[in-house]
């Protein structure tokens, strides 16, 4: 049995953690931060008025098995630590003319809000996407989501089915497979949408990410009873329950490796090395391979980075009769141009000079918990969130600390929530600011990146050059996202248990 070291206490690293400690090797896992979670992160504002509670990462849960899994493997019941909650409206899809759609669980029942709201042919077109969906589906998850990729002659040598191929459309992009195939501006939308849960733009991320709606409305959207962040707190507890050793506020500064081998970790303001037989670092890649690795390295698969996110927390007043979670689009009807100006803004154009900029009239994403627990009587505790540039001085950042720039913006996106119908400008208890700036700071997290590397199916290997050390979490294969970097999580234990 092999001395681990985790770098990091992400979900990602937590779950790595869990697997091989319950494989029987001796983990210990490093996280500067004082607190585990990494982006799966929380915050509590105490107020006169009573507690608000915040999750002010993920606020959507989807492909539970992939807990129940991780659970089990450890030899633990998912239930027995968290409450899971199945979420109708999944989301509420609000456009500018005071249309909407809510999305839900029921493929069918799904297909018929479509139709009564924007009418036959759309849900006639969403179907025939939908089939679609489920072979991409079905194939990444054969193939890609539960396996490791390590090159892209591996990607290439999968014996895709001639039906799978045909379904994934190599080389089409999201927003090719919207045009083609459904009608209407809306939907087309609310598909483009799902780029950005990769922290992709939709023009160029591949159409094979018809399967992230796909895993959200065929496997159901989940709140956890008092908020996101038990699923950190249930991670931990497992972790220690099957002795692993977790250590806060300790920065991990550099893997040592001699002969293209592992021998451990050096730790900031500690002078002996930490002896390791096996590194499983939750950071960031391209931090790892520039920084971390004995020998920096350039890592050639890290063509796209991923979006950001401006983030407000909300002390609100009163009800307002939102649901759980809430999209409220540019104007439909400008479409595309209303919505790829949200895309220009925040990854600019770099190549032509252009800056990267926050989008003026963006998408805006609202979430309000019905749980009592995160909120006082009377009251809601929101979290909205706007795509956004990366924090930087290139030209594809914002640089978020620019004096005056992120209250200016807050303001912009109260303002648009307004225009869009729901204004709670005066009814604020409180307001606060998270810029892409201060995820970076909390978390490591390049620029402020919610998901690492963006789009493609190409992210870095689980596995590095060094013999020994690994990868796992949002920034590699298969990706960002919880369920994502569980999937990593077991991909490196079981990567480990053959090293
Ligand atoms: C605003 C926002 C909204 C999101 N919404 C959703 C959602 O609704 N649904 C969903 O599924 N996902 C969502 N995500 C994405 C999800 O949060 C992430 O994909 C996931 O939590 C990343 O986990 P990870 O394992 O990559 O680790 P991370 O969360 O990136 O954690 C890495 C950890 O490593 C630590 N670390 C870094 N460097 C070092 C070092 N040198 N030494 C020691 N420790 C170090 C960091 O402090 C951090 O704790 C959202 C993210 C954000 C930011």
């Amino acid at each position: 049995m092999s001395r681990v070291v985790v770098v990091g206490a992400g979900v990602g690293g937590l779950a790595t953690a869990a697997r091989l400690a319950a494989a029987g090797h001796e983990v210990t896992v490093h996280e500067r931060a004082d607190v585990v979670g990494g982006k799966l992160g929380r915050y509590v504002r105490s107020a006169p008025e009573g507690d608000f509670r915040f999750d002010t990462g993920p606020s959507l849960l989807t492909l539970p098995q992939v807990f129940a899994d991780l659970f089990e493997a450890t030899g633990a019941k998912l239930d027995e630590y968290l409450d899971l909650r199945p979420l109708d409206p999944i989301v509420r899809h609000r456009f500018p003319d005071g249309g909407g759609l809510d999305s839900c669980a029921d493929p069918d029942v799904f297909a018929d809000r479509i139709g009564a709201a924007f009418g036959d042919r759309a849900a006639a077109d969403w179907r025939r996407l939908w089939r679609r969906a489920g072979r991409v589906w079905a194939a990444s998850w054969r193939d890609i989501l539960r396996r490791p990729v390590d090159s892209p002659t591996a990607l290439a040598g999968l014996a895709w089915r001639l039906g799978d191929l045909a379904a994934i459309g190599p080389g089409q992009t999201l927003r090719g497979l919207g045009r083609r195939t459904l009608r209407d501006p809306r939907l087309r939308m609310l598909l483009d949408r799902y780029a950005t849960y990769t922290g992709a733009d939709p023009r160029r991320a591949p159409a094979a990410l018809v399967a992230v709606p796909y895993a959200e409305l065929a496997f159901g959207g989940w709140y956890l009873d008092g908020g996101l962040g038990t699923l950190a707190d249930a991670l931990l507890s497992r972790c220690l329950d099957l002795g692993v050793v977790v250590q806060t506020g300790s920065t991990v500064t550099r893997i040592e490796a001699a002969g293209g081998r592992v021998h451990g970790v050096r730790l900031a303001g500690a002078t002996a090395p930490v002896p390791a037989d096996v590194v499983v670092a939750n950071v960031d890649a391209l931090t790892v391979y520039r920084d971390l690795l004995p020998t920096p390295a350039r890592l050639s698969r890290l063509a796209d980075r991923s979006l950001a996110g401006f983030v407000l927390l909300l002390g609100v007043r009163g009800s307002t009769g939102l649901a759980h979670h809430n999209v409220f689009f540019p104007d439909h009807r400008r479409y595309p141009a209303s919505y790829d100006a949200e895309f220009d803004a925040v990854f600019g154009d770099p190549g032509r000079g252009v800056p990267a900029r926050p989008a003026p009239d963006p998408t805006v994403f609202v979430t309000v918990a019905d749980d009592p627990a995160v909120r006082p009587a009377g009251h809601e505790a929101w979290f909205v969130l706007v795509n956004a540039a990366r924090h930087g001085r290139a030209l594809d950042a914002v640089d978020w600390r620019r004096p005056g720039l992120a209250t200016a913006y807050a303001d912009r996106i109260l303002d648009v929530l307004a225009a869009r119908g729901v204004d709670v400008r005066d009814r604020l208890v409180f307001r606060e600011i998270r810029t892409p700036a201060d995820l970076a700071h909390a978390t490591a997290a390049p620029g402020g990146a919610i998901y690492g590397t963006a789009g493609g199916l190409l992210r870095p290997a689980n596995r590095t050059p060094a013999r020994g050390v690994f990868l796992v979490g949002g920034s590699t294969h298969p990706g960002g996202g919880l369920p994502m970097v569980t999937l990593s999580a077991q991909i490196v234990a079981d990567a480990v248990g053959t090293a």
